[in-house]
């Protein structure tokens, strides 16, 4: 029997999601030798360092700024407003 001396605790992340198998409430999270938290799912045993959870969320939200439209209102160069000449109240009362 090959004698650990001391067992990692190990503990659920409640409502965690795994990304590769989608199985929720199978992921643990424990650290590891480097002292590193690591997650890891017990059904498909994929495993994620934090550091590179950290690299993968800001990739994502990289992805999301550059996708998200900006919705500003673009108006037409070759458009001029509207303008009404000769409309002074002073041309009618000229007898
Ligand atoms: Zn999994």
């Amino acid at each position: 029997m090959s004698d650990q001396p001391m067992k990692r605790p190990r503990r659920f992340i409640a409502g965690a999601v795994c990304p590769k198998c989608s199985e929720m409430d199978k992921t643990v999270m424990f650290t590891d030798d480097a002292g590193e938290e690591v997650r890891e799912c017990i059904a498909c045993g994929y495993k994620q360092t934090y550091s590179e959870q950290l690299a993968e969320d800001a990739a994502a939200e990289e992805l999301v700024t550059r996708v998200t439209p900006e919705g500003k209102a673009i108006y037409d160069e070759g458009e001029q407003p509207l303008k009404i000449i000769g409309l002074s109240p002073q041309d009618s009362d000229n007898t």
